[in-house]
């Protein structure tokens, strides 16, 4: 039976499910998950490492850099989280060998989803060595650097809308023809009562408490360091930002489930408050424009275009729609998650 079959007849049975089920049913499915079959990686979307490597060779740096400032340990966790196709960490580690013992003690860590991904890394990354994680607790205690660019904008969110005085929430049901359309499910509030203050719509991602959680944990085990870039409002919860991705196009949601990325936009303050709440030091959000710029993209792409002057005008644009506050440079948000006792991370 094909997932939407799926989806229709457990609907029929049990009621409408929440947009979070539905989002956790289109990504993973292990027949149809559009990420466990078809992730389209640079051809439904295109992400900052796909669209210049000076994002990724500037977060190498910073990474070395944090590595540095954590005392040079001689192993180091290099994990990151949805590295897609691998092309992050291939410029970050690349970068990275510039700076004088990280290579060698740098030990690297993949925590992937998709089947397809996690074979296109492990062929890129050979070199490296990469070791497949298929839960963050199973990392070694040790200090490590955790990475993830739009990681957490696929952690399947709840969708919650306050009508009149009342919260209700956005779920999956079926028409009376049969076809999946979206509904509003009475007297369901947001679980947090921080969130049920604020604005009448809110996408609310129930995995980010968890994650938090197990960072929290190694944060308390080994020195930490976790930087997240993606997008989102800095200060507002987001509301009603589900989104479909087809072959570049925008699609409704519910149109081809398990054939389409389905995101949403982060909560980083929520994620803030939640990270500081479980112990953790935070820095940021920033916008990724500011981040980016703090650590050098125009040192790196300068150097770049004079070792490749034919190429200029590519260099350039690319890292333009990185930094540009009209492209991707304010809407998405760089943020770090630290032990305490560590210094400020650079670029904050
Ligand atoms: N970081 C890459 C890819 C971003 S797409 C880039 O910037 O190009 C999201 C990535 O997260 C994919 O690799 C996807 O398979 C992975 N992913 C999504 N949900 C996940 C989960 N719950 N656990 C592990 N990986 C996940």
């Amino acid at each position: 039976m094909s997932l939407t079959a799926r989806l229709k007849a457990l609907i029929a049975a049990e009621g409408p499910i929440p947009v979070s089920t539905y989002m956790t049913f289109c990504l993973h499915d292990p027949e149809e998950g559009y990420y466990a079959t078809r992730p389209g990686l640079a051809e439904d979307f295109t992400t900052a490492p796909e669209t210049s490597q000076v994002f990724g060779e500037l977060i190498g740096l910073w990474a070395a850099h944090e590595w540095q400032a954590m005392g040079r340990p001689d192993r180091v966790t290099l994990c990151e989280l949805g590295p897609g196709r691998g092309t992050l960490m291939a410029d970050a580690l690349r970068a990275a060998t510039s700076v004088p013992g990280f290579a060698a003690a740098a030990q690297l860590y993949l925590f992937e989803a998709s089947a397809p991904l996690r074979r296109m890394q492990a062929e890129r990354l050979s070199g490296h060595a990469p070791t497949f994680v298929e839960d963050l607790d199973a990392l070694p205690d040790q200090p490590a650097i955790l990475i993830g660019n739009e990681f957490l904008d696929c952690l399947p969110a709840r969708q919650f809308v306050r009508v009149g005085g009342a919260w209700q929430e956005r779920v999956v049901g079926l028409d009376a023809a049969g076809q999946l359309r979206f509904g509003l499910a009475v007297d369901t509030a947001p679980p947090e009562p921080a969130l049920r203050e604020t604005s009448a719509e809110l996408d609310l991602q129930p995995g980010l408490e968890t994650l938090i959680e197990t960072l929290a944990g190694r944060a308390r085990a080994a020195s930490l360091r976790v930087l997240f870039l993606d997008y989102g409002p800095a200060d507002t919860p987001p509301g009603d930002t589900l989104r479909a991705y087809r072959a570049g196009e925008q699609i409704d949601p519910l149109a081809a489930p398990g054939e389409s990325d389905l995101t949403v936009d982060v909560d980083f303050t929520r994620l803030r408050r939640l990270a500081e709440g479980a112990g953790l030091a935070v820095a940021g959000p920033v916008t990724q424009g500011a981040f980016l710029g703090a650590l050098g993209a125009q040192a790196r792409l300068d150097r770049l275009i004079a070792a490749n002057p034919e190429d200029a005008e590519t260099l350039f644009a690319g890292v333009s729609k990185l930094v540009d506050p009209a492209e991707m440079g304010a809407r998405f948000k760089a943020i770090c998650l630290s032990s305490s006792g560590l210094a400020a991370p650079a670029g904050f």
